[in-house]
């Protein structure tokens, strides 16, 4: 028998999509591969919403991995939530390598700000890991 969802696991999924946090990025945090760069992306935008300092890791590339994270040393920072702009393949050659434009908001201090972020992803033996990210300013 299954077990029964958690709370945590019937909520709305932080990142926006219409399914609950179990049947979105819940499953990628709990480890199956996520399919594609925008569900990694999805989902480290949740990891970081939930404090997942050790999936944020795991799924950045070890090339620009940081050591530590410190998520809880950092100023609290209230999510507010996240959209994709664009996403796709960086080549049409080559499908292990993708980018995804996307704007998450969140509050600092009582302001709220925006992370405006192109960010490049590769896949390494079936899974998407975060390479690195430019910001946008408009
Ligand atoms: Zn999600």
């Amino acid at each position: 028998m299954k077990p029964e969802p958690t709370q945590l696991e019937r909520q709305p999924c932080p990142c926006g999509h219409d399914l609950p946090y179990g049947r979105c990025c819940g499953r990628w945090h709990a480890g199956q591969a996520a399919p594609s760069a925008e569900a990694l992306m999805r989902s480290r935008y949740t990891a970081y919403t939930l404090g997942l300092e050790d999936y944020l890791l795991r799924t950045w590339h070890p090339s620009t991995r940081p050591t530590i994270l410190n998520l809880e040393q950092d100023q609290p920072i209230k999510w507010l939530g996240l959209k994709i702009v664009r996403h796709g393949a960086l080549t049409d050659a080559n499908d292990e390598e993708a980018e995804v434009e996307f704007i998450a908001r969140y509050k600092v201090q009582g302001k709220a700000e925006k992370l405006h972020e192109l960010s490049r992803f590769i896949r390494q033996t079936g899974h998407w890991l975060y390479l690195d990210g430019q910001f946008i300013t408009d």
